[in-house]
């Protein structure tokens, strides 16, 4: 790896606010400008596309091909990413809506889970 590459390396203990900076710096460096939100959408779903077929291999019935990898992590980074783009260029905080979504889990769900039966060991 060049020293060009390292550039834009971030800590392993990266906020979702750093996440996101780091993201937004690296498509103004290296991608030139964000892909289209339509295009992106497309590439979430293709990421989430190839998310599915290593779980399907991994956990399913299905079986790896000679050559394939069982590549779980690097695909959940590739969803991720463009998830911080598509949030970039749509101008929304991941650390707030995270937050949001926490609470509005929590205030919806605070005993659903724990009276599940199907839940309990
Ligand atoms: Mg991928």
């Amino acid at each position: 790896m060049s020293n060009e590459c390292l550039i834009l390396q971030t800590g392993k203990n990266m906020t979702i606010k750093e996440a996101q900076d780091a993201v937004d710096k690296w498509v103004k460096t290296y991608g030139v400008r964000y892909f289209s939100e339509l295009t992106n959408m497309a590439c979430l779903t293709e990421e989430v596309g190839e998310l599915a077929r290593v779980i399907a291999r991994r956990y399913g019935d299905q079986s790896f091909k000679k050559g394939e990898k069982s590549n779980l992590g690097e695909e959940m980074a590739d969803i991720l990413w463009v998830l911080v783009c598509l949030a970039n260029q749509t101008g929304v905080d991941l650390t707030e809506e995270l937050n949001k979504s926490f609470e509005k889990k929590t205030c919806r769900d605070a005993h659903r889970h724990l009276e599940n039966p199907k839940l309990k060991a």
